[in-house]
């Protein structure tokens, strides 16, 4: 399946939800959820009624748009959750929160996660001093993410730092601003996870 190109504010219009997709905007009067909130269509201001398997494949798909995952992606992240001990619902979210793109962004050095997979393909980024260009490796405790020497003047990444404070940095993760890295403390709960979502549907989902 191929990465959706289409405008990220009718994705959360779609699923009349804040997905925070673009950076500052999302924070600002433009945002289109503020000024359109209901879903894109001659009939979007109907109210919708879903099946249970229509609630589930909706929360599917929020949580893949959220973190720029696509479906084959997804689906693995899902059996390693299943086989990983603990709740399967939360395990999945957990490897979503772990994916580099996603430490970058919570970080503060991006404004979007769709920023932070760009610079990570672009070999912006170091971990443990080593280059990584995969936005889905999977950091774990203890992991240093360092912004390499010649990114430093990137005027985005200093932008989106600047603006950090708005939406804070999780507990789970430690910013060292000044030397422009951040480290993972330890993995994250379930209660760091704030974004409404109710994972036990996905379960639900792909359990059938
Ligand atoms: Fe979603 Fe951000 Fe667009 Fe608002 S500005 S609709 S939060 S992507």
């Amino acid at each position: 399946m191929a990465r959706y190109i289409g405008s990220e504010c009718r994705l959360c219009r779609a699923e009349n939800l804040k997905l925070f997709l673009k950076g500052d905007r999302c924070y600002s009067d433009k945002c289109a959820m503020d000024r359109k909130p209901y879903v894109p269509g001659q009939h979007g201001k109907l109210r919708r009624q879903f099946s249970e398997y229509g609630n589930q494949l909706r929360e599917k798909q929020k949580v893949k748009r959220i973190y720029g995952v696509l479906e084959q992606q997804f689906r693995n992240y899902f059996k390693k959750a299943e086989r990983k001990k603990g709740i399967t619902g939360e395990n999945l979210l957990i490897f979503l929160e772990r994916r580099l793109d996603n430490v970058i962004y919570r970080l503060g050095f991006t404004s979007s996660r769709n920023e932070a997979r760009q610079l990570v393909r672009h070999s912006h980024f170091l971990v443990n001093g080593k280059k990584v260009n995969i936005p889905s490796y999977l950091i774990k405790p203890g992991d240093v993410i360092q912004l390499r020497d010649k990114s430093k003047n990137i005027s985005r990444i200093s932008e989106a730092l600047e603006s950090v404070a708005r939406r804070g940095i999780p507990q789970w993760l430690e910013l060292d601003k000044a030397n422009l890295r951040g480290t993972m403390k330890g993995l994250p709960s379930r209660e760091d996870l704030t974004m409404p979502i109710q994972e036990q549907l996905i379960v639900g989902l792909y359990s059938k």
